[in-house]
Formats: C-alpha cells, sequence, structure tokens
C-alpha cells in the first residue's frame, strides 16, 4: 500500500487555488515525494460546486442548461474509470519517472528552490504540449485521447471525460525533465497542470482580452473540442465520426479494438506499421495526417446523441450514479485500510454500475438483465461487508429499496426474455 502518513493537508482556499495555477512555490514544495499531497482526490467538491455554479450562471444567462444529463453522466463516468488504477498501483506517469531519476539523472536541482519550481512548471507544460499534439497526430495515441474529445457538449464536466489508455504514452513526453527534476517537484505541476484544464471547459466564459495571448483559456479549447478555426460561429463539439454510446467501456477502448482490426485488414509490413504510428485518418498512399476532403463538413446542423431513456429512468440513472460516487469517494479516502479483496470488489461493483448506467441510458436490449445483476451484486456486497452502510441508520432501508429494484428489473429481464426488444 502506498504510505500516505506523510502526505500534506491541502487547505480549502489551496483547494480553490489549485484549480487555477494561483500557488506559490514557497506551498508547493516538498522534499518526498510520500509529502506530495493528492491534489487531484481532494479537487472533487470543488469540481461539483463549480459544475453547480456553472449550471446556474448558463440558466440565468442563456435560459438552459450547459448540457445534457446523459452527456455529463458519460463525461464524470470517463473521469471515475480513469482513476481505478490509482487504487492498486503508482502511475506510469511517476513510476518511470523515479526510474529514471533514481537510475540516471544527470544533475540534481534543489527541490527547494522557487527556479526548480518555475522550471518544472514550464517543463511540464511543454511536455503537455508536445504530448497533446502527438496524441492528435498519432493513431494509437490517439485512441487514448478521442475519449476526451467525444462529448458533444461543452461544459465543465466534459474536462472530467478522461482516457484510462492516456497516460500510457504521455509518461513518455515527461521523461527528460526526470534527469534533472525531482520527482516531488514534478508530481505537483502534473496535478496542477491537470487540475488547471477544468475550469477551461466552459462556454458561461467569453473571452478574457489580453489574457486570451498568454494562457490557454476556455475560447481556445471550445476550438480545440470542435471546428478547427478561430471562433467566429458556433462551436460543433465532438468526434468527426461520432460513436453515439453512452457505454463508458466501449468509450474508452473502441478506437483501440478499431486500429486492430484495421491492423490486420492492412496489406504490407510497413503499412500496417503506419496505421499504427501515422495520423488517425491514415491510410495507403494517403499523407500522414490522412485528407482534409476526407473530413466530414460540419454544417452546424449537427444534433447531438442523446438517449430515448425515460426522464424517470434518467432521474434513476442519476440516484444510481450519485450512490455509486458516494462509495468510489468512500473508497478512495480508504484505499490504505481495506482488504485487497473488498477494495477489487468494490471496484467491480463501480465498474458494473457505470456499464449498467450506460447500457440503460443507450437502450440496449440487454439493460435490463444488466441491471439486475448490479442490483443483485450490491446487495451481496452490502451483506457481506464489502461495502459500508452510509447512513448506517437507514441500512435495513437501503435493503428493502435494492430488493425492490431486484424484483421490478428481474421481471423487466423475464419480459425481455420472453418477448423480443425491450421498451
Ligand atoms: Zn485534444
Ligand atoms: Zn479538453
Amino acid at each position: 500500500m502506498k504510505n500516505t502518513e506523510a502526505r500534506q493537508e491541502v487547505s480549502v482556499s489551496q483547494g480553490f487555488r489549485v484549480m487555477f495555477y494561483m500557488m506559490k512555490p514557497s506551498e508547493t514544495s516538498f522534499q518526498t515525494l510520500e509529502e506530495v499531497p493528492d491534489y487531484v482526490k481532494k479537487a472533487t467538491p470543488f469540481f461539483i460546486s463549480l459544475m453547480l455554479l456553472e449550471l446556474v450562471v448558463s440558466w440565468i444567462h442563456k435560459g438552459k442548461p450547459p448540457g445534457h444529463l446523459d452527456d455529463a453522466l458519460t463525461s464524470v463516468s470517463a473521469g471515475v474509470l480513469s482513476r481505478l488504477p490509482g487504487l492498486f498501483f503508482r502511475s506510469v506517469e511517476l513510476t518511470s519517472y523515479i526510474y529514471i531519476w533514481e537510475n540516471y539523472r544527470l544533475f540534481n536541482l534543489p527541490w527547494d528552490s522557487p527556479w526548480t519550481w518555475s522550471l518544472t512548471f514550464l517543463g511540464v507544460d511543454f511536455g503537455y504540449y508536445w504530448f497533446h499534439r502527438m496524441a492528435h497526430e498519432v493513431n494509437i495515441m490517439w485512441a487514448g485521447h478521442q475519449t476526451h474529445h467525444s462529448s458533444e457538449d461543452y461544459n465543465l464536466s466534459t474536462a472530467l471525460r478522461q482516457s484510462v489508455l492516456q497516460i500510457y504514452t504521455s509518461w513518455i513526453f515527461y521523461s527528460p525533465l526526470a534527469l534533472f527534476i525531482p520527482p516531488s517537484v514534478y508530481a505537483v505541476h502534473l496535478q496542477f497542470n491537470l487540475l488547471y484544464q477544468f475550469w477551461i471547459h466552459t462556454e458561461v466564459i467569453n473571452y478574457l482580452g489580453p489574457l486570451e495571448l498568454i494562457l490557454n483559456t476556455p475560447s481556445h479549447h471550445r476550438v480545440h473540442h470542435g471546428t478547427f478555426e478561430a471562433e467566429n460561429e458556433k462551436v460543433v463539439y465532438g468526434l468527426t465520426h461520432p460513436i453515439n454510446t453512452f457505454e463508458p467501456i466501449k468509450l474508452q477502448f473502441h478506437h483501440l479494438f478499431y486500429i486492430w482490426t484495421t491492423f490486420w485488414a492492412t496489406p504490407g509490413f510497413f503499412n500496417k506499421f503506419s496505421v499504427i504510428f501515422k495520423g488517425p485518418g491514415w491510410g495507403p498512399g494517403k499523407p500522414r495526417l490522412g485528407l482534409s476532403e476526407e473530413i466530414p463538413e460540419v454544417t452546424g446542423k449537427e444534433v447531438p446523441f442523446s438517449s430515448r431513456a425515460s426522464q424517470l429512468l434518467k432521474i434513476y440513472t442519476v440516484v444510481q450514479f450519485a450512490l455509486m460516487l458516494a462509495f468510489y469517494e468512500e473508497t478512495f479516502a480508504d484505499a490504505a485500510v481495506l482488504s485487497p479483496v473488498t477494495l477489487l470488489l468494490r471496484v467491480w461493483f463501480i465498474i458494473l454500475t457505470l456499464t449498467s448506467i450506460g447500457f440503460l441510458l443507450d437502450q440496449r436490449p440487454q439493460a435490463a438483465i444488466m441491471e439486475t445483476l448490479r442490483c443483485l451484486t450490491f446487495l451481496m456486497l452490502y451483506r457481506f461487508g464489502h461495502l459500508k452502510p452510509l447512513v448506517p441508520s437507514l441500512s435495513s432501508a437501503f435493503e428493502i429499496v435494492f430488493s425492490i429494484c431486484i424484483a421490478f428489473w428481474g421481471v423487466r429481464s423475464m419480459k425481455q426474455l420472453t418477448s423480443g426488444p425491450w421498451k
């Protein structure tokens, strides 16, 4: 288990300021990696508060919410999924960095110097720039990054739509820093760089005047998520080939499967190599990044993919999602003291919940069966003490509600199995 005892606390003021990179070197320099706070873990209340604020501001200014419920749920799902491996391992971005630092470092810059801090700020930003650029130009890297671009809305929840796969290629771009910057300084900026990107995913902030020249702003990033021009017209967001699903596993891995099938279907060794390392739009005989005329034209009349589920079913998914989120938070808080079996079972329950919600929103034929199994799993984990009652006094009420859910979805499953497509 990771040592969490030496970790420094994060104050409310720091938790807020870190969302905008407004941190001083003196308060965020640490000698050892163990002391570096998990700023990302502490960010959940700020994510939620800012999303609620965005909702209110959008309602007042535009008379409508900043996006769609199904899209936002899917984005937060991706955020949850991308964090789950962190319960078991230190991330590849840190492990590889520490390895290089311990074996190949050339200098040892002082961890407590503001110069080291500022150099790392620039270094991580530079590494991110090249990683991000390559993530759009190299097919195998795009397999991870496409998840983030798959939202057809643009709001703060879109920022949380993170890829599970991305860190397996991004670490390469930060590794040169390990030749001279201590891991504890790098670990701080890696988190700040990620958190800064939250607030720029919004339509409620327009232009920021001179700041547009020096910072990555909401306006810049809106254009990055959509039609590739200066922001003169309404931006249409999403992938050029929409995947039209709310199913989180598919959202994460579908492009990897696409590369796999294209790889085998493309003749010739060099062509196969190009399928992996050239642009997502490449094909035999085409330039490295594909042909621009093959990109579907954006008419401005694109309709975002939306769930056909009833309002009642959507409310049901939100309630189940919120419940899962409470268990998710608790699991991260207690990770160091939970048994490996409990940890695995909880992660399994979280993945099952996200998948089932995706199935319900997609109105898949197997949705009722999936949801029955999920509710059954919940009840079992609860009974055997792998999930702690959130409100102990309501423990039996919880069990009754979930038993009703099992009965309800069980009946639906039976109907489904005997009478064809589920309505
Ligand atoms: Zn991008
Ligand atoms: Zn983005």
